[in-house]
């Protein structure tokens, strides 16, 4: 069974007397351990998608199936246990809070549990791992966009979600800061973790197994 199964999803929005339907019927499957870009243009419902996926946003209409739980039953306290335990989230423009250091940043999705001390040593681990022992006590300011990126990715992974989603995850980055971004993305999913990846990149989208590319309101290989 597929750990991400959506049927027919759509999505509508209102702006006014203006009704705009971004997803027109998106049936999509992803494997436990994938790694699926979603390509496509810009406004063409990417983010849309991610955040339905991500329990973001409800969808108009459709069902999803994360886990094999149906999505639209789930009440409010179980999608936030659900976004805080199995969802990882990584976007284009990295939402760090600017007067948290790094380390403070990082355990921001942790800040409810009663085990802070063990997840600051998982903290520590994981930002060396991406290269940023040397950068703990820096504010977001004090850092390159790689280096926001990498602190990001950590602040994603500290509460060992199975599945991680990327917004254009190398948006505002130079090619070799994102060529880090996306080896680290890579080697996450050799660990086993499901990645979904949202890029109009071709470079970036050349990380994952499977491309699929959105274009008027449905998916379609690419
Ligand atoms: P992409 O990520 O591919 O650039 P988006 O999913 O952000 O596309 O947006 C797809 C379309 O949905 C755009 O036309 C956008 O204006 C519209 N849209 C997105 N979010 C909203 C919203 N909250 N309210 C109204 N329209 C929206
Ligand atoms: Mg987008």
């Amino acid at each position: 069974m597929a750990i991400i199964e959506l049927k027919e999803i759509r999505k509508v929005y209102h702006q006014g007397d203006l009704r705009v339907e971004v997803l027109k019927g998106v049936t999509l499957e992803v494997e436990k351990g994938d790694f699926i870009a979603i390509m496509g243009a810009s406004g063409s419902g990417k983010s849309t998608l991610l955040y339905i996926i991500g329990c973001l946003e409800s969808p108009t209409s459709g069902s999803y199936s994360l886990g094999g739980v149906e999505v639209s039953s789930l009440d409010d306290d179980d999608l936030s246990r659900i976004r805080n335990e199995r969802l990882g989230f990584i976007f284009q423009s990295f939402y760090l809070i600017p007067y948290l250091t790094v380390m403070e940043n990082v355990l921001v999705p942790t800040i409810y549990s009663a085990r802070r001390a063990d997840f600051k040593s998982r903290a520590r681990e994981l930002l060396g791992r991406v290269g940023l022992s040397d950068r703990f006590s820096f504010l977001p300011s004090e850092l390159s966009g790689g280096q926001k990126q990498r602190t990001a990715i950590v602040r994603s992974l500290i509460n060992d979600p199975d599945i991680v989603l990327a917004d254009e995850p190398t948006g505002q980055l130079d090619s070799s800061s994102s060529a880090q971004v996306m080896d680290i993305l890579k080697g996450l999913n050799n660990q086993g973790k499901t990645v979904v990846l949202v890029t109009h990149d071709d470079a970036t989208a050349s990380y994952a197994k499977k491309r699929v590319v959105m274009k008027d309101g449905l998916i379609h290989p690419a």
